[in-house]
């Protein structure tokens, strides 16, 4: 599979200057879109769409050619410039610390993760990002 993200991005329409200054991720460097394998779909239980991991974002195949990808890998790319920045340990611990957390207070699993310090700046992020190459 070798979907390249600048390609993606720049058929969604998304400013890839915006993605490199917002995300400090450049598209073409070296990140692959790589179908989610069965056993992490299965976790997703559809709720979930795409992962980034490293510098591959696993997407569930049936998103893969979807209109809505680009959005999606803004979105995943926030995460892979939390990853660079944080390191792998440090991004980890800090992102199940937070779901724990808000677990143990009681909030359900949905819940929990919208409220990730990680998972907001992800989705704040990537909205300006997709405003702004809308709206330039
Ligand atoms: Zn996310």
């Amino acid at each position: 599979m070798s979907v390249r993200v600048g390609a993606v991005l720049a058929s969604a329409g998304v400013d890839a200057g915006l993605v490199r200054s917002m995300c400090g991720v450049d598209p073409d460097d070296r990140i692959r879109i790589v179908p989610a394998p069965r056993w992490l779909r299965l976790l997703w239980r559809g709720r979930f769409a795409a992962m980034a991991l490293g510098g591959r974002i696993l997407v569930r195949p049936d998103v893969l050619g979807s209109a809505t990808l680009g959005e999606l890998l803004v979105h995943e790319l926030v995460h892979v410039g939390q990853w660079r920045r944080m390191g792998f340990v440090r991004f980890l611990a800090a992102y199940l610390r937070s779901y724990l957390g808000f677990r143990v207070r009681g909030l359900a699993h949905l819940e929990a993760y919208r409220r990730i310090p990680l998972e907001v700046e992800a989705r704040e992020t990537a909205r300006l990002i997709l405003d702004r190459s809308r709206h330039p």
